[in-house]
């Protein structure tokens, strides 16, 4: 993703003939190259259609399969998938994961297109922070992260190659996502400003994951307004500023800074490395991947083995007596079957969890409700493109970069999934378009065919890459109705969202969702802290009911049992 402002232009007419019935080579007209270019393309993944099950639960036949588990984590995610794996280290063998999707990752799925693999949601993860220790002990685990001579050391082969990301601005290529500033300009000083600004906000402490910063009334205050009213009061207006503000928003958000709260808007920088002005060295070492973050949720899913069970839609979960049942349907075999758990995980997003949770103690009913109530979810596209040729580069300037943004566009720019590639000799390539969108339009992304979407990306980045359309060979679509949560004023603070990591029932939950916004860090911080509580539950049961605890499903590598890291330094 990267920030980007192009003027999109609908500067192609479409053909609807050869345009009949999804994956059909479909033809463009208005194209200045003699022969019109042909592709394919489809949607991607199932959970729109899957998810529509649970609206219809009323339906569902009765269950004919019954089946039981201590735990039944509800979710495959990064935080389903986090809580599953740190049970399965403690020893809780007897233990499910259903997601309806057919692979595990949630939002950090991947695809392939040709022989290139490619993401379908989440692409990079920041070298974690002194306060993402659960994250930290993962990439040890992961071998991304290792001792060197006292210091923490990143492993560079998954670290983002330079260059990282570049921004088309004013018909040329600059290096870097903000817009460039002459020197002793209005902008310039802006920008210098607002750097020291964030630089006093961050005194008030910050964190990745955010629960670890100091919440007190200036915190609040902060998430009582919009971004914008905060800028608009500490009076910076510059327009290039304001537009990088907006689309780090729009990127990290799904929304800009009339949406979401200043808490957010600062937490963005304020829990990273500040905010640079042009002149400071401000590349932010990321560890990415040709599948974005697929690698990582692929990496946490494998040691689960049977214990996964995708094409599962979860449709209700009751709270009993003695424990928890689940009912949901399995796609597979075409049939519903009922769960029988002493303790779930609900890893699902919140308006997911307030759907299926039917029965279950007043206080956490009403603490999911009024949270659910308060989230605002951002709509969004996420495109894959098969090229048969590297594009040509026609504005001077900086050379293509892993992420690749235009001033002004609609859209987040692309990523290219060959970035990291160690070969040459590659032709055809991939790159990945984000859209994050205005809620307003969630109904037309999930009612329209995929074409229209298809060509708004295309117009998009023909802007940058007036070639594209000619070497387009496939593109391939992924919408969410609900991508990822907008940290809107109130959602932060919210104290329902407390109560419901707080409790300690048989009901847990663990998603991004309860950090009012999405990144990987946070969602993995709440599985791993799930599964604590699940233990905690296990532990409270009766002797005679307890199981016998499992060997590990994989050992712990030495690098994972050592204290506190040192200060991470990439090595570049
Ligand atoms: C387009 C996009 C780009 C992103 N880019 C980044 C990035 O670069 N870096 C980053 O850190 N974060 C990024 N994110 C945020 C990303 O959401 C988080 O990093 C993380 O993947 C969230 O994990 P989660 O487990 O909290 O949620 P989810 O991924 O939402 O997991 C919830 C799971 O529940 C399943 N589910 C839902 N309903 C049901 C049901 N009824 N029955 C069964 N299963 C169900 C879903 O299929 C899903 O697998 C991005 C998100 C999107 C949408």
């Amino acid at each position: 993703m990267g920030q980007g402002a192009r003027v999109a232009s609908r500067r192609r007419a479409l053909l609807a003939a050869g345009a009949a019935g999804a994956g059909a080579p479909w033809l463009l007209a208005g194209c200045a190259r003699a022969a019109p270019p042909r592709f394919e393309g489809r949607w991607l993944g199932a959970s729109f259609a899957r998810g529509h099950r649970l609206r219809e639960a009323g339906a569902v036949p009765p269950a004919t399969r019954r089946e039981r588990a201590d735990v039944l984590v509800l979710g495959a995610g990064i935080a389903g998938l986090a809580c599953a794996r740190a049970l399965a280290r403690a020893g809780v063998d007897d233990l499910r994961v259903l997601d309806l999707e057919d692979a595990p990752g949630g939002k950090s799925r991947a695809h392939a297109l040709g022989d290139t693999r490619c993401p379908l949601g989440a692409h990079y993860l920041p070298l974690p922070g002194p306060q993402a220790h659960e994250v930290s002990e993962l990439l040890f685990e992961l071998g991304l992260l290792r001792h060197e001579a006292g210091r923490t050391v990143a492993d560079e082969r998954h670290l983002c190659h330079s260059p990282q990301e570049r921004l088309f601005f004013d018909g040329a290529w600059h290096d870097g996502l903000l817009p460039p500033a002459a020197p002793g300009s209005r902008t310039l000083a802006q920008y210098r400003a607002f750097a020291a600004r964030v630089a006093e906000v961050q005194r008030l402490g910050f964190a990745l994951p955010t629960q670890r910063a100091p919440w007190t009334a200036a915190h609040a205050a902060l998430d009582g307004e919009t971004f914008a009213q905060w800028l608009a009061r500490e009076r910076f207006d510059d327009p290039q500023l304001r537009w990088s503000l907006d689309y780090a928003c729009r990127d990290d958000y799904g929304a800009g800074v009339a949406e979401v709260s200043a808490w957010a808007g600062l937490h963005y920088f304020a829990s990273r490395h500040g905010f640079a002005a042009p002149g400071d060295d401000s590349a932010e070492p990321v560890f990415t991947w040709s599948e974005g973050n697929a690698w990582l949720a692929e990496r946490l899913a494998a040691p689960l083995r049977e214990r996964l069970r995708a094409a599962h839609t979860v449709l209700q979960v009751d709270e009993q007596r003695h424990g928890v049942q689940v009912l949901a349907f399995d796609h597979g075999r075409g049939e519903a079957v009922a769960f029988d758990a002493h303790a779930v995980v609900l890893a699902l997003p919140l308006f997911v969890a307030q759907r299926v949770l039917r029965s279950a103690p007043a206080p956490l009913q009403s603490a999911l409700q009024a949270a659910a109530a308060r989230a605002r979810y951002a709509p969004w596209l996420v495109a894959n493109l098969l090229l048969r040729a590297p594009l040509l580069e026609r504005a001077s300037g900086a050379v293509l970069s892993w992420d690749n943004v235009g001033f002004g566009s609609p859209s987040l720019g692309y990523v290219s999934a060959q970035h990291q590639s160690l070969r040459p000799d590659q032709q055809a390539t991939v790159l990945t378009a984000y859209w994050a969108l205005p809620q307003a339009e969630r109904a037309t992304l999930l009612a329209d065919d995929w074409r229209p979407w298809a060509q708004r990306v295309i117009d998009d980045l023909a802007t940058l890459h007036p070639d594209l359309p000619h070497q387009l060979e496939r593109i391939d679509l992924m919408r969410y109705g609900h991508a990822m949560r907008i940290p809107t004023p109130g959602a932060r603070g919210d104290p329902a969202l407390a109560a419901l990591v707080a409790q300690a029932g048989r009901v847990q939950f663990a998603h991004a969702d309860l950090s009012a916004y999405s990144v990987f860090e946070e969602a993995y911080t709440h599985g791993v802290q799930a599964a604590t509580r699940v233990q905690q539950v296990l532990s409270q049961r009766p002797p005679a009911a307890r199981p016998l605890l499992s060997p590990p499903l994989a050992t712990r590598s030495p690098a994972s049992t050592s204290p506190a890291s040192p200060p991470l330094t990439p090595r570049r």
